[in-house]
C-alpha cells in the first residue's frame, strides 16, 4: 500500500487535467486511469460474453467476471460470492429487493419504515410497492442534528413491520447514521433492514455480517468505476427465498411452454448479456483502491471540505447542512437563490451541484427549497477550495447587488 499524496493520487485522474474544479464526486467520481485501461482492455481485446461460450476468450471472460464478483464479497466482508447480485447500480439493486423479496410478503396494512434523510431511489420503490398492496410506508424523521433520529425508532417499529430502509451515508448532508443499533432495532421486531450503500461505500464500505445487514446495495461509479454497474449484497437465505424478477436468457435451467425452472442465485436474478465490461471496470477499481490508503485518502476530503466550510462561512448568510466532519458540505446563502449561484460557478468552471439532490422529503424538513453542494474526493486540493471561495465571493457580491 502507498503513502497518500494527493497530489500523486490526483495525478491518477485524466479528466483533472482539465481547467475545471471537479467538487461533485458524491454525483459521481471520476475514473483513474486504472480503471479507463481496463474498460478499454475489454472492449480492445475481449471476444464473446460470459456464461455462454465454449471458447477460451469467452471463458476466460466468465472467469474474471465471477472473480470481480469474489473481490466484491470479499470487500464487503460477505461469507459467499454467490451473495453478490450484479445490478445496474443501487437504484436498481433497491427495486431488485422491493420487486422480488417485499412485494411477495407484503399484505395491506403492512408498514415499511423509512428515513426521512433518503435518497428517492430509497423511497419511491418501497411507495410503489405499498401502494399496490395496500401497505404503508412510515416516516422516521431526523432530528436537529438532521440525522435520522434513534430515539423515535422503537417506537415507530412494531409487528407489522417488513422492512426497515436506511442510508449508509446522506447525499445531502453527509450524516451517517448508526446502523448498528437501527439494525439491531428492526430485527427486533422481526423487520429487515435495506442499507443505501450509494453515497457511504466509497468512504468506508461496511463489515456486511458484522452489522447483520439484511441487503446492502451500492453503485460503482461513485467508487471511480463505470457507471451502469453495481450490486447488490444479500443474506443468502434471503436472496434463496426470492423470485427471479427479470425473465430472460440465463437466469433459468429449463423452460417449455408450461414454465421455467430459475437457476441459483445470483445467476437467477442476471437475465440477458450483462454489462461485462463494467464488472472487469469495478473489478479493477477495486483493485486500484486496495494499493490506497483508504484512511488518509478520505481524511483528505474531509480537511478540503471543512476548510472550505470554514472560509465559506464568512460570507453573509451563510449556512451549513454538513453533519459532523462530512467531505461533502450541503449549504445555502440566505436571500439568494441557490440556482443563481451555480449558474455564475459553473460560468467560472466550478463544478457543483444545486438544488434538491432526489432528496425533496429532506429538503422539506430541512425546510429549504434546495442547497448547493460541494463533495470533495482525495484528488482535490487546496486549489480547487480557494477557486470554489473566490468564485462563490464573486457570485454573491454580483447578485447582492
Ligand atoms: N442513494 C444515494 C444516497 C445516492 O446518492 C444515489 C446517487 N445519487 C443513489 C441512491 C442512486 O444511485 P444510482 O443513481 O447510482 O443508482
Amino acid at each position: 500500500m502507498t503513502i497518500f499524496s494527493p497530489t500523486a493520487f490526483r495525478a491518477q485522474f485524466p479528466a483533472l487535467s482539465d481547467a475545471g474544479v471537479y467538487l461533485d464526486s458524491a454525483a459521481t467520481a471520476l475514473k483513474p486511469q486504472a480503471v479507463i485501461d481496463a474498460t478499454s482492455q475489454f472492449y480492445s481485446l475481449s471476444a464473446g460474453t460470459v456464461h455462454r461460450s465454449q471458447f477460451k476468450s469467452a471463458r476466460d471472460l466468465t472467469e474474471k467476471y465471477e472473480q470481480a464478483r469474489g473481490r466484491v464479497a470479499k470487500w464487503l466482508q460477505a461469507g459467499e460470492d454467490r451473495q453478490i447480485v450484479w445490478t445496474r447500480g443501487t437504484t436498481e439493486a433497491i427495486n431488485l429487493v422491493a420487486n422480488s423479496w417485499l412485494a411477495p410478503r407484503l399484505q395491506p396494512g403492512d408498514e415499511i419504515v423509512v428515513s426521512e434523510a433518503e435518497h428517492h431511489a430509497n423511497l419511491v420503490p418501497w411507495l410503489m410497492v405499498a401502494q399496490a398492496a395496500g401497505a404503508k410506508v412510515v416516516k422516521w424523521p431526523i432530528g436537529a442534528d438532521r440525522l435520522p433520529d434513534i430515539r423515535l425508532l422503537p417506537d415507530l417499529l412494531n409487528a407489522r413491520t417488513k422492512l426497515l430502509a436506511i442510508g449508509q451515508m446522506s447525499n445531502v448532508t453527509g450524516g451517517c447514521p448508526d446502523l448498528a443499533q437501527a439494525i439491531t432495532l428492526a430485527h427486533h421486531v422481526g423487520a429487515k433492514v435495506m442499507v443505501d450503500g450509494a453515497q457511504g461505500v466509497v468512504h468506508a464500505p461496511p463489515n456486511v455480517q458484522a452489522l447483520d445487514i439484511d441487503f446492502y446495495a451500492f453503485s460503482a461509479h461513485k467508487l471511480y468505476g463505470p457507471m451502469g454497474i453495481g450490486a447488490l449484497y444479500g443474506k443468502a437465505e434471503l436472496l434463496d427465498e426470492m423470485d427471479a424478477w427479470q425473465g430472460g436468457g440465463k437466469m433459468l435451467t429449463h423452460v417449455d411452454f408450461d414454465g421455467f425452472t430459475p437457476q441459483a442465485v445470483p445467476w437467477r436474478f442476471e437475465a440477458g448479456t450483462p454489462n461485462v465490461a463494467g464488472v472487469v471496470g469495478l473489478s479493477a477499481a477495486l483493485e486500484w483502491l486496495s494499493h490506497h490508503h483508504a484512511e488518509k485518502a478520505e481524511m483528505w476530503s474531509q480537511q478540503l471540505a471543512s476548510l472550505a466550510e470554514e472560509q465559506l462561512s464568512e460570507i453573509p448568510g451563510f449556512r451549513s447542512f454538513r453533519c459532523g466532519n462530512a467531505s461533502l458540505l450541503a449549504f445555502d446563502i440566505a436571500e439568494i437563490h441557490h440556482s443563481d449561484i451555480v449558474t455564475l460557478l459553473a460560468e467560472q468552471d466550478i463544478a457543483l451541484r444545486a438544488g434538491q439532490h432526489c432528496a425533496q422529503p429532506l429538503m422539506a424538513a430541512l425546510g429549504v427549497s434546495g442547497t448547493l453542494r460541494v463533495s470533495f474526493a482525495p484528488y482535490n486540493n487546496l486549489q480547487d477550495v480557494d477557486a470554489l471561495v473566490r468564485a462563490m465571493h464573486h457570485a454573491v457580491d454580483l447578485l447582492s447587488e
